[in-house]
Parts: structure tokens; C-alpha cells; sequence
């Protein structure tokens, strides 16, 4: 109390004598009189023939005024509230009041006194006085309340002040106590209320809602009921705004947006977990609140609860976010102060999981769903359901949308669940907990797929998708747009807390129950993610898909494959709950909008990483143990991605923030690298892999079916995502050496395969000759390394970089340089060999090559068409000399020779030596590389055009990057009206494809192919 003397009297100082020195005072006269007699009047009242008589505790002072005396002091207090109502509890407003250093002093000490009133003292027989009483009582709560409306108000605000001596002179003890006291009368008619409840099938949710209203919870005792005493009015009025003022009070100072870091602000938090501690006000007003609704129904007081509700609601989210707060300080900072908080957040946990305050928050959310839902009663008693705030009393004039307050309702009821202790205990247990969670993201997305129909006249196109049809029956009231997604992202968070998966995953049902989760996460990406607000709602949206996937137990340094049989838990139960699709939305969405939240999602989602393991790790996972259809269509999509994205796309190494568009590209290349990291070490040790060790094989032998799977669409990756990764290395100022390096790394896999035959590894041991290279039918290889990758400008352009990079002597360049002279050697075997030469090799993409690459679309119609082709274009075999310039070559032969890698050196220079001849005469290098075996996973890739049927149905114009939809294999294709023979997703695609030479195989085609 000393302190606040000092302070008020320090303020009163500065100031000089009220409303003197400053600006012109904004309090109406009425109310600057009012506030000047009453600190006069209370000043004379209780300091001088009111202070306690007998020493010791003489109860309020308030108690022993004389009906005058009382009558004055309300004449006052009621100016004051009235103008503070008026005012709407603007800052302004309870600044002035509170800048009066006297009367603020006089508020406080009639707070004081109000707590202490016994209830036969503020209602029952007696008449003028008890009124008297329970009214300044409930004006000065209603006074306090308004300068506690903190969350607009400037950082000076004088109500800020109030916090730490509210909170030290034990306000919250004595207003639980006196709440206990006030509703004590209203426990028998509960408890008959409440005796609805027992007997029905749901109480496993609800179980404890007849002891808690019979006050058998943790604060109250079983009563014996008084007759039929019950509140009279002005006391229940008090109550109620009391009830505001406690919830209040724990808002102002659990509220971690002010000032954050001020000393004051630390220090009113520590006092809150300590007197939530010491008073059990939680519990009081958790239980107050539910039995004055009860016991006001049908009053005109009734509306005086929905404020108390209210803030209820809001009391309890922010105890939530002041432990996560507190978390986070526990999960960050050095060790001591790294305790204090975990402590902090502990105490709080505690407080918040007594059972009044958790049964009040759980049915203020119930409330909600049951108007949601109209039947369903979750195990309410009957009569409390009846009572409790539903939208008739705070929204009548809108039937279907719900008021801010539900929403408060329903994220308070999460937030409560998420902090209750021993959730798995106590009801509504775990199951409960998580029905409870789903349920509300499911009115959130029903919500945002109704306001998107409203939007759209009713089309509803875009809310199709067959995710948990079952759940998304319109639900009879919707929340408003700009909660949908808060509520939705609360949902998904709470309930996640709740799966098994994340405890025991090798419980049964744990892999569906968490499907379960991601179809509401699937859906709230679909549906829910329009209405999304500020940034960081949409990171921390990300961020739980990512961690959620990403399986922990897998270290990033691990190859991929071989993978084993089953997937883990985590990862079966995302591509069950359909996560592949979910990304495709995403991506395309993203594609199409790169500002969008989308975008803010996946650009979250693609960058998350936890030391060196995050979400792109299980990306190629996804993919082997996914339903193929599904992966190989975001396959597609990717390719479109990185084609919209035009040459800004890599991911410059030092860039310091990616784009969306530079995600895409991480998230091509992390599909690439799970061959990367696996095969292409092995090709360079010209060592067979030990497959022995590790689950990876399949009980019959050979690679799992998940290996089998990553290898196919590994191989789809290879024809879409290597050709417009190539293209826009060429095209970039900025090149990346991670993209290179998976560039580099895949080019012996292909051209390993134009050398051999495109059969098993153990046949193509046996007869790997030159020969063979040329025989009809190499399924598209040679196509895909030269012309669609343009292997020879790429690798020309590595080259160039190649030197830059050896004079950064970075650790990683050495094993590039290996590895870009390997590939060297490898595309220069296959230039040189005999066959279906290209008319534009050296250039890359050409008309030849766009028709070439259409025709290997075409499925089965390929062979055929491919070779009209090529017997039109290899007229020309004898091919351009190789543009490399050879001393870049031997530039990485002395770079090689230093490190020791003696053979590679060799190599190269046999390599340069081959390059000045103008490309003539032999080469050992070359011929090694001619000779050579694919290694398990290139003899194991699909050759291009039968990866390429994996594919959704595609458009035909090679350039088409189309986006339309959420996933590729919704777009509805259209056969060329000449030909009939190929597919286009839109006209513009038609004419593009038509221009750069349809126009001419159109005709050819018709004319049967003569
Ligand atoms: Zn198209
Ligand atoms: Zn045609």
C-alpha cells in the first residue's frame, strides 16, 4: 500500500494540484465534482470515527455508514460509472478519472472496503442499506473494470499502474472469497439442475458437472441447502460485475503484448501466478459465473453475465498465452533464468487446471457447438445447457453467423484444454479432449466453406475434395470471416497435443487417429486459409504441417534409400490423412499467387529445419510411400512451378531470404537428392552397394515396395524436374552450387543409361557395347540428357563457375569438381557415340526437341512418333565438336591432382587432351565410362517414356504452365481437333504448341503417318 501512496502521490506532484496545470480537463463537471467529494467524503468517513474500533478486524467500514452516508457516496460513484459507460471504457476516458491522484487513492479504498462486505451485508432482509451497499460495490467494479480496458490504451496509461497494487493488496483473494460466499444460496438449486446430467450416456465428457455445481470441487464443499435463501438482485448484480473485474484484473496483467520487457510488467506477471496461486480465484469465478447463470436466467440480469462471459473467455486465453510465453522464455535464455520461467509456466498450468475454471471453459465452448451442431449435448446438464450463452441473447438479429464471443468461447475452451494437467485423467480425457478440438476445426472449415459458397453465388466450386465428408455437414450457425482461421489454426494446434501418434505411436489406432488430424488439416489449407491474417498466424500454420511430418528419427545424413517395407508412423499417417495432395493445393496456389497465404505457408513449410533435419528430408519419403498417382502429380506441378518462375528461380547460395519461387526449387532438388546422396557415390568407387544391412529389401529380396516407388517417380523427377532445372541455371546470372551439384550428380545416372542396355545390370555387364547404343528403342535417354537437360551447355557453364569456385577453396567444391569431371567424362561418352544425332545439341531446347518431347508424352503412341522424328533429324551424324573449352579442364585437373584424387585428374587431362584434338582419336576416360555398369539404382530408373506415363494426363505444349485447380489431374484436356493425337489444357496452348510446329506434325499425323 506504501508504494502506491508514493506513487500517487509522486504522480499528484508532477502534476501540480488537479486539472490545474494540464490540459483542459476532459471530465464533464458533474463527474470532476463527483470525484472530488468522494475522496473528500471517504477520506473523512474512514480514516477518522470509521477505522476499526475494537483493533482488530472490524469488517467494512462501508458496513457501518449511516443510510445518508451511503446515499452521498453513490450519488458519486454512479456519476463516475455512467460517464465511464458512456464513454464505452474508451482510454481516454478512465485516464481522466484516474489522473485525479485522490480520487484514484478514494476508487481503491472503496474496492477495499466493497471486498469486505459479508452477504447478509449486501443483500437478504434489511432493505435501503444492503441495496446501497451492493450498488457503490458494484459501481466501483464496473469503475475499476473500465481502467483495466488496457489493450488500446497508450503505454502511460494511468490504469496500467493499478496492476501491481491490485494485485499485492490481495484483491483477488477477498473477491473469491466473497464470490464463494455471494453464490453459496444458489448451490441447491444447481445442484437440482445439475442432477439432469447424471444419467445420460455422454457424462464421460461432463462427468464432473453435478459435483462442481454442487460444489464438490476443489474449493467448494458440499452445502447444505439454506432454505429457500437465495440473492436478491442487487447483490447477483454485484456478483456479476465482480466477476468482470476478477477476469479483468487477470487480463490486464497476464497480457504480454504491453511493454513486454518493462521490469514492471515482468514483475505484475509474477504477482498474478502468485495470487491466482494463494486465492483460487480462478476456481471461484469459474464456478460463480456457471451458477449465477443459473441462477439469473430470465432476469434483466442476464445480461449483465455476457459481460462476465466475456471476459471470461478472454481471462482464460491469456492465461494460455502467458504460458506459452513462459515456455518459450524456458525453451530460450540461460540456464537460471531458463528455470524461473519453467516454474512460472508450471505454477500456471496448475492454477489453470482446478476444476470449477476448466468445467466453466469447457462448457462456455460446448455451449457453442451445441448451437452448432442443434442437438448434441456433449453430456451438459439440460438446465445449465439452457442458460448458457447461446446467440439468441447476444445476436438475435442474425441467425446463421455467431457472434466475436463464440469464437472467444471456443478458443478459450482449446486454450483451457491445452493447459489442464493430467489430461489424460481427467474428463474430458484425452479422447474427449481430441473430439472436442476436431470438432471445433470442423466448424471452422464448414464455416469457411459456407462463406465461400455465400461469396461465390453458391458455386462452391473450390469446396469439393472428399476429405472427412462426413464432418462437413452445414453446420446451422458459421463463424464470422475473420475468426474462421484462428479458431481453425487454435483447433488444429490443441489437437494435435492430444494424438496418440505423438506419445505411442505403436498404439492401435494411433496411424488413423492422426490421419484424422491432417484430413482437418488438409481441409483448413483448402478452405480455411483464404481467411488467414497476419504473417505470423501463417508461419506458425507452417510450421505445425512441418513438424508434424517431419520424423525425428531419421537424420538427414542418412541416404534415403533403401527404404524399409512400412513407413514410419508419422509419415503413414500424413499420406493416409492425404498431405500429398495438400501440398499440391498449396503449390499451386502459391504458384498462382505468390503473395497469398499460400505461399506464406509453403514458404514457412519448405525452410523448416530443426539442426540439419526438417521438412524437405521426408519430402522423397512422401513420395515412396504415397499413393503414386498422388506424387507423381505434384511432380508435375512442380515442374509448372519451376517454369512460371522463369530464371530467378535458384536458390542463390547466399541469397538471404528465398523466394517462394526458390522454395519450389529446394523442394525439387531435395526430391533429387534422395538419388543423389545414395547412387552417385557409389558410381564414382565404382563400388556395388551393400544392400545386406538395413530392412531395405523386400521379403521376396530386392528393394522394398516403397524403394521401388521412390525409384519410379525418382525417375518421373528426372524427365520433368532436371530440364527446367537446367534451364533456368542456364538462364540465371546467379547460379547455385547446390543446384549444380544435384545437376552434375544426376548426369552420369542418365547417361549411363544411353550406354547400356536398358535391362537389368547383370545382363548389361555382360555385353555393354558401343553397338548397343544405337539399337532402336533406348526409351528416351539419350533425348532427355542431350536435348530436354542441354547436358553439354550445362555442363560448359559449370565449368566456367567451376573455376571461380576452386579459388574459394570451399570444402564442398572439392567434391563437386570430382564430381563435374565425372559427369564430363560421362555426357562426352555419350555425345561421341554413334546415334540418333540431335540437329541441336550444343543449343539446347529446340523445335526438334520441343516435338521430340511431345511425342515422348504421348504414351504409347511414342515409339512410333519418335521415330518419324529422329528419321527426320538424323540426317545430319556428323555432331559439332564439344564447346568446352579444354583449359577449364585442366584447370581441374591440377585442382584434382592437388587433393589427390589422382584417377579423376587423370581423367580430366585425358579429357582436355581428347577436347584439343578437336574431338577425335580415343580416349580412355571416355571409354571407361562406355564400358561402365549402371549401378543399382540408374539400371533401376524407368527409361523417360514410360516414367512419363506414371504422369497425370498432361498438356502437349511443352511450355504450358498452367496452374488452374488445385491439382494437375483436374484439368480437363481437350485432343487436337486436326490430329486427334495429343491434348491441350486451354486454347492459348494450343496455338503455342501449333506455332512452334504442331502445325506441321498435325498434318502428318492425319495423314496416317505417311
Ligand atoms: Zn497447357
Ligand atoms: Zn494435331
Amino acid at each position: 500500500m506504501s508504494s502506491r501512496r508514493a506513487r500517487a502521490g509522486a504522480r499528484a506532484g508532477a502534476r501540480g494540484s488537479a486539472g490545474s496545470s494540464t490540459t483542459p480537463d476532459a471530465l464533464p463537471p458533474n463527474v470532476r465534482d463527483a470525484l472530488r467529494r468522494l475522496s473528500g467524503e471517504v477520506k473523512a468517513l474512514f480514516s477518522s470515527r470509521l477505522q476499526p474500533e475494537h483493533g482488530g478486524d472490524g469488517g467494512s467500514p462501508l458496513a457501518r455508514l449511516r443510510t445518508a452516508e451511503l446515499e452521498a457516496i453513490w450519488h458519486h460513484t454512479s456519476a463516475v460509472r455512467d460517464f465511464l459507460v458512456s464513454a464505452k471504457g474508451l482510454p481516454w476516458a478512465s485516464s481522466a478519472v484516474l489522473d485525479h491522484a485522490s480520487a484514484r487513492q478514494a476508487l481503491l479504498c472503496l474496492l477495499a472496503a466493497s471486498l469486505r462486505l459479508r452477504r447478509h451485508e449486501l443483500g437478504g432482509e434489511g432493505g435501503r442499506k444492503q441495496e446501497l451497499r451492493a450498488k457503490i460495490a458494484a459501481d466501483i467494479a464496473v469503475i475499476l473494470s473500465c481502467a483495466l480496458l488496457l489493450a488500446s490504451a497508450p503505454t502511460d496509461h494511468p490504469g496500467r499502474s493499478l496492476r501491481l497494487p491490485l494485485l499485492r493488496s490481495d484483491a483477488l483473494h477477498a473477491a473469491g472469497r466473497q464470490l464463494a460466499e455471494l453464490v453459496e444460496p444458489l448451490e441447491a438449486r444447481a445442484a437440482e439442475a445439475a442432477a439432469g446430467a447424471v444419467d445420460t450416456v455422454d457424462t464421460v465428457v461432463l462427468g464432473s458437472a453435478a459435483a462442481v455445481l454442487a460444489g464438490q470441487g476443489s474449493v467448494g464443499r458440499p452445502t447444505v441447502a439454506e432454505g429457500h435463501s437465495t440473492l436478491a438482485e442487487p447483490a447477483a448484480a454485484y456478483a456479476g460485475t465482480l466477476l468482470s473485474l476478477v477476469y479483468m484484473i487477470i487480463i490486464a496483467a497476464s497480457d504480454i503484448d504491453m511493454v513486454s520487457g518493462a521490469t514492471e510488467a515482468l514483475e505484475v506477471r509474477k504477482e498474478l501466478v502468485a495470487a491466482l496461486e494463494g486465492s483460487q480465484v480462478l476456481e471461484h469465478a469459474g464456478r460463480a459465473l456457471m451458477l449465477l447463470r443459473l441462477h439469473v436466467r430470465g432476469t434483466r440480469l442476464a445480461r449483465l453475465l455476457v459481460q462476465g462471459t466475456f471476459e471470461a473467455s478472454r481471462a482464460h486465453q491469456g492465461l494460455w498465452q502467458l504460458h506459452r510465453f513462459y515456455r518459450k522464455q524456458a525453451d530460450g535464455q540461460d540456464a537460471s533464468a531458463r528455470v524461473g520461467s519453467g516454474l512460472l509456466a508450471a505454477r500456471l498450468r496448475a492454477v489453470a487446471s482446478g476444476c470449477c475454471a476448466q468445467y466453466a471453459a469447457l462448457c462456455l465452448g460446448l455451449a457453442v457447438l451445441c448451437n452448432a451442431d442443434g442437438c448434441l449435448a456433449y453430456g451438459m446438464p439440460p438446465a445449465l445447457l439452457a442458460v448458457l450463452p447461446t446467440e439468441a441473447e447476444n445476436n438475435a438479429l442474425d441467425t446463421i453467423t455467431f457472434s466475436t464471443l463464440a469464437a472467444r468461447q471456443l478458443r478459450a475452451m482449446l486454450a483451457m484444454l491445452r493447459l489442464r494437467l493430467g489430461a489424460a485423467a481427467s474428463p474430458p480425457g484425452r479422447r474427449g479432449a481430441l473430439a472436442l478440438a476436431m470438432r471445433v476445426g470442423w466448424l471452422a472449415v464448414a464455416s469457411a466453406r459456407a462463406l465461400a459458397t455465400g461469396a461465390d453465388g453458391g458455386s462452391g466450386s473450390t469446396a469439393r475434395g472428399g476429405n472427412g465428408g462426413a464432418d462437413l455437414e452445414a453446420p446451422r450457425r458459421v463463424l464470422q470471416a475473420p475468426e474462421v482461421f484462428p479458431v481453425a489454426a487454435t483447433a488444429l494446434h490443441g489437437a494435435r497435443r492430444y494424438l496418440l501418434l505423438f506419445t505411442r505411436p505403436e498404439a492401435d489406432g494411433a496411424v488413423a487417429e492422426a490421419a484424422g488430424w491432417w484430413r482437418l488439416a488438409a481441409a483448413l489449407a483448402a478452405h480455411v486459409l483464404p481467411h488467414a491474417g497476419p504473417a505470423a498466424e501463417l508461419a506458425a500454420f507452417g510450421d505445425l504441417l512441418a513438424v508434424s511430418v517431419w520424423d525425428p528419427e531419421v537424420d538427414a545424413a542418412v541416404p534415403v534409400l533403401p527404404l524399409p517395407p512400412d513407413a514410419p508412423p508419422v509419415l503413414a499417417a500424413a499420406v493416409d490423412g492425404g498431405l500429398l495432395c495438400c501440398l499440391e493445393l498449396l503449390m499451386r496456389r502459391a504458384g498462382r499467387a505468390p503473395d497469398g497465404p499460400e505461399a506464406a505457408v509453403v514458404r514457412t513449410l519448405v525452410s523448416y529445419r530443426v539442426g540439419g533435419s526438417g521438412f524437405m528430408n521426408s519430402f522423397p519419403k512422401l513420395l515412396a510411400y504415397g499413393k503414386p498417382r498422388q506424387a507423381a502429380a505434384l511432380v508435375a506441378t512442380l515442374r509448372k512451378l519451376l517454369r512460371t518462375a522463369g530464371p530467378q528461380t535458384t536458390p542463390a547460395d547466399t541469397a538471404p531470404k528465398p523466394t517462394v519461387h526458390q522454395r519450389f526449387a529446394l523442394a525439387c532438388e531435395s526430391i533429387l537428392n534422395a538419388a543423389v546422396s545414395w547412387d552417385c557415390a557409389n558410381l564414382l568407387q565404382a563400388k556395388v552397394p551393400d544392400q545386406e544391412e538395413g530392412g531395405g529389401l523386400a521379403p521376396g529380396g530386392g528393394p522394398s515396395p516403397a524403394s521401388q516407388q521412390l525409384i519410379r517417380l525418382l525417375s518421373c523427377a528426372a524427365c520433368e524436374l532436371l530440364p527446367e532445372l537446367s534451364q533456368t541455371l542456364r538462364a540465371s546470372r546467379r547460379r547455385s552450387l547446390n543446384t549444380l551439384y544435384t545437376m552434375v550428380s544426376w548426369l552420369p545416372l542418365l547417361a549411363v543409361r544411353c550406354t547400356s542396355k536398358p535391362c537389368n545390370s547383370a545382363e548389361a555387364a555382360s555385353s555393354p557395347t558401343e553397338s548397343g547404343i544405337a539399337a532402336a528403342g533406348d526409351g528416351g535417354w539419350r533425348a532427355l540428357l542431350l536435348e530436354e537437360v542441354g547436358a553439354v551447355p550445362l555442363l560448359d557453364g559449370a565449368l566456367h563457375l567451376a573455376r571461380q569456385w576452386n579459388e574459394l577453396q570451399q570444402a564442398s567444391t572439392e567434391d563437386f569438381v570430382c564430381r563435374l569431371v565425372d559427369a564430363c567424362c560421362f555426357v562426352a561418352a555419350v555425345y561421341a557415340a554413334p546415334g540418333p544425332a540431335p540437329a541441336h545439341a550444343a543449343v539446347g531446347r529446340s523445335e526438334a526437341a520441343n516435338n521430340w518431347a511431345a511425342a515422348a508424352t504421348m504414351g504409347a503412341l511414342g515409339e512410333s512418333f519418335r521415330d518419324a522424328v529422329t528419321a527426320s533429324t538424323s540426317v545430319a551424324t556428323a555432331m559439332p565438336p564439344l564447346p568446352w573449352r579444354p583449359e577449364l579442364l585442366r584447370d581441374a585437373e591440377a585442382h584434382l591432382r592437388a587433393r589427390g584424387e589422382q584417377e579423376l585428374a587423370s581423367d580430366a587431362e585425358s579429357l582436355a587432351a581428347y577436347l584439343e584434338a578437336g574431338g577425335r582419336g580415343a580416349c580412355a576416360a571416355l571409354r571407361r565410362r562406355r564400358l561402365s555398369e549402371p549401378g543399382p539404382l540408374a539400371s533401376a530408373l524407368l527409361p523417360p517414356a514410360e516414367a512419363r506415363r506414371l504422369l497425370p494426363g498432361r498438356c502437349a505444349n511443352p511450355t504450358c504452365a498452367n496452374l488452374d485447380g488445385d491439382r494437375e489431374a483436374d484439368l480437363a484436356l481437350k485432343a487436337c481437333a486436326g490430329c486427334g493425337a495429343v491434348d491441350y489444357c486451354c486454347r492459348p496452348c494450343q496455338t503455342a504448341h501449333w506455332r512452334a510446329g504442331h502445325k506441321e506434325l498435325c498434318g502428318w499425323m492425319r495423314g496416317g503417318g505417311a
